[in-house]
């Protein structure tokens, strides 16, 4: 077993979305050792740093985590397999079977003195028979029992919570976790069936806009409600619960929940459109309403998620735009190419 360095932290998950700011963001705040590990070859990540010791492996398996977490001070276990609704109502066993990572990171952890240990939860661990109302119920932390999760993805989430209570009631390791709510933000994923709502509509808009066809496909009626988290929310909240004393699993997300429609509105608003809308009903929507009951961490932090939606989303759109625009320019010369 090796000892536990002074100031080894590892992030999970680095290759996507949140671990790759995560690790941008601790290289900020002068974290200088840093491990990154991902499944994801390294040039597939969405952000990676020479300076950091990136490690391309699979966390599903025993070994691999025992590599992870050699050495380390503090693990941040963000690595899951896990997308939008489309994906993740499609993909149940497979967003089950990340339960192998947190499980494995976790007796890793254990065995290499790890002093601290950070466990991204999701909203979907709560109760689907409290999120009926298109009125965006907002979801506190009890709410998760009588247990009843997003099939899946939310069950895989709430065992791991209990895994990790488990973990420190029993052995001692101090963990900490975090029910996220929607996070958007420039690197997250926009294309390819993985994406979410925000990124998602934003990429439908940037389309209609380019292609001249002013129309767009939203899943479900559009009633449905969420709130949004800034990824720069979602970096503060999770350094404060980390360094906290909150042992159970707390709500990270915006309270400004809004429709999917009025989240299309906003959009529209920043691309200056207006769009024709067209509902496929019988698509993937989720629960109709969710919003994050934020009464605790302002108790217990002083502090919640509070960038504006429309504030993040035009970051957002402006870095999608611009994916959409080189992808569209790398379609152009291959096409070029292969005609000459
Ligand atoms: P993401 O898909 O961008 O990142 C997850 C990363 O985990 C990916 O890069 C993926 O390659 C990696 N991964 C998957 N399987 C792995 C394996 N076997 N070994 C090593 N790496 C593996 O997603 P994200 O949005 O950055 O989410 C990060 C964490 O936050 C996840 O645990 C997710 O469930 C949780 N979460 C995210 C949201 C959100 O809105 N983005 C909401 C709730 C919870």
């Amino acid at each position: 077993m090796s000892q536990p360095s002074q100031n080894l932290t590892v992030v999970t998950g680095a290759g996507g979305f949140i671990g790759g700011h995560l690790v941008a963001s601790l290289r900020a705040r002068g974290h200088f050792r840093l491990r990154a590990v991902d499944v994801k070859p390294l040039e597939e990540w969405e952000q990676r740093f020479d300076d950091v010791e990136n490690l391309s492996l699979d966390l599903n398996l025993k070994e691999n985590c025992e590599t992870a977490a050699a050495g380390a001070n503090e693990i941040y276990n963000l690595a899951a397999n896990m997308g939008g609704m489309g994906f993740i109502e499609h993909n149940k066993a497979l967003c089950m079977l990340s339960v192998l990572i947190n499980t494995h990171m976790l007796q890793a952890a254990r065995r290499h003195g790890v002093s601290r240990y950070f466990y991204s939860s999701s909203a979907c661990v709560y109760n689907g028979d409290r999120q009926k109302t298109f009125e965006a119920p907002s979801l506190k932390e009890e709410d998760a029992y009588p247990a009843m999760a997003e099939d899946g993805y939310g069950w895989e989430k709430l065992f791991s919570e209990r895994m990790c209570r488990h973990f420190r009631e029993d052995f001692g390791l101090a963990t900490r976790m975090a029910r996220f709510h929607n996070v958007y933000g420039p690197f997250g994923t926009w294309e390819g069936g993985r994406e979410k709502a925000p990124a998602a509509i934003c990429r439908k808009v940037i389309e209609a806009k380019l292609s001249g066809k002013h129309e767009i496909e939203i899943w479900g009626s559009g009633d449905q409600t969420r709130s949004f988290m800034y990824i720069d929310d979602c970096l503060k909240g999770i350094d404060l619960i980390m360094r906290s004393d909150i042992l159970d699993a707390i709500n990270l997300g915006s309270s400004e929940a809004v429709s999917i429609n009025q989240l299309v509105d906003k959009v529209e608003a920043i691309a200056g459109i207006k769009l024709k809308r067209n509902y496929k009903l019988d698509a993937p929507k989720g629960v109709n309403g969710r919003n994050s009951d934020n009464k605790l961490i302002q108790k217990l932090l002083g502090w919640e998620p509070n960038t504006a939606l429309a504030a993040g989303l035009e970051k957002t759109y402006r870095w999608i735009y611009d994916q959409c625009v080189r992808r569209q320019q790398s379609h152009t010369s291959t096409v070029a190419s292969a005609a000459n």
